[in-house]
């Protein structure tokens, strides 16, 4: 580990004008990804700003049409909350199905969402829920939120401060997962907003670059919402990623499947 300064912000503003002072800077949340990167020296921070001290960026709870949970909240804390299994279980599902107990523990959603892993599991369900990253500067919508792989549309100063989730009229999350790193292998997160028709299919671990929506299953199920529909659905693996884990065919034969149990709720 190169040696950096360290700064335990108190609020939101104070952690926003450690970064505008540096623009080295890095923001420090739960450390599940940053610190491994730090002590393999593949990162050179001048400064690393902590935000576990921040206690608006902590509160889970619903608010009208929406689960709003904030970026500091632990993959834990979000699968214990009640307003969020209350409205949308399967994202206390998912967040419940994160690594082990202690990455549960000390990873946090905001972490997640500005690391955005090609095969992490927050972004499936942000972008097939159609949610909201609220930062310090602004709102963005899923589908101008992810970038490409570890690629998001935030800019180098600004800060994740909550999600919001709208409260769908169903939605499931299935994975399968890499027995070593409990990353998905593939993971599949299908949802219909509350009163609407559309639905949206979001694949996690298989894109080769990153999270994405699934339009042929997205038309399946939009024609007829049932598991078997979603399992009649040959994907194209010509743009998958194929790994030692599993080749590009094999996750697009997992897409569907994963889509079907999704939607079937088993
Ligand atoms: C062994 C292991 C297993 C794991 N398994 C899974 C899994 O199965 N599924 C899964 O989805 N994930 C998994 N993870 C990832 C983990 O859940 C964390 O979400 C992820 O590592 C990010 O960690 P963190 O929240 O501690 O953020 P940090 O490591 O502290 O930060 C990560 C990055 O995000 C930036 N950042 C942090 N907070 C903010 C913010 N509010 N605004 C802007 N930028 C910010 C930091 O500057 C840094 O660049 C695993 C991790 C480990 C170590």
């Amino acid at each position: 580990m190169y040696q950096f300064d360290y700064q335990r912000a108190g609020s939101v503003a104070e952690a926003a004008s450690a970064l505008s002072a540096n623009p080295e800077a890095k923001l420090l949340a739960g450390g599940q990804t940053l610190l491994p990167t730090l002590k393999q020296r593949l990162a050179q921070p001048e400064a690393v700003v902590d935000l576990s001290g921040v206690a608006e960026l902590k509160s889970i709870g619903k608010d009208g049409d929406k689960v709003v949970i904030g970026a500091m909240a632990t993959h834990a804390e979000v699968a214990a909350n009640a307003d969020v299994a209350g409205a949308i279980p399967a994202l206390a599902k998912l967040a419940g199905g994160i690594g082990d107990p202690q990455v549960r523990h000390r990873g946090t959603i905001g972490g997640s969402l500005a690391n955005n892993d090609p095969s992490a599991d927050y972004p499936s369900a942000v972008l097939a829920l159609n949610a909201t990253v609220v930062t310090n500067k602004r709102q963005i919508g899923a589908d101008d939120y992810f970038q490409g792989m570890f690629g998001t549309a935030l800019a180098e100063d600004e800060i994740i401060t909550a999600v919001h989730f709208p409260v769908p009229g169903f939605a499931g999350y299935e994975k399968i997962e890499q027995r070593a790193s409990r990353y998905p292998l593939v993971g599949v997160f299908v949802a219909k907003p509350a009163g609407g028709s559309e639905v949206r299919v979001a694949v996690t671990g298989a894109g080769a670059d990153g999270v994405f929506r699934c339009g042929p299953i997205e038309a399946a199920l939009a024609a007829n919402f049932a598991g078997s529909a979603a399992a009649g659905v040959s994907v194209d693996a010509s743009s998958l990623m194929g790994d030692m884990h599993g080749s590009a065919e094999y996750r697009a034969a997992l897409i569907s499947v994963l889509a079907q149990r999704a939607v079937d709720g088993k």
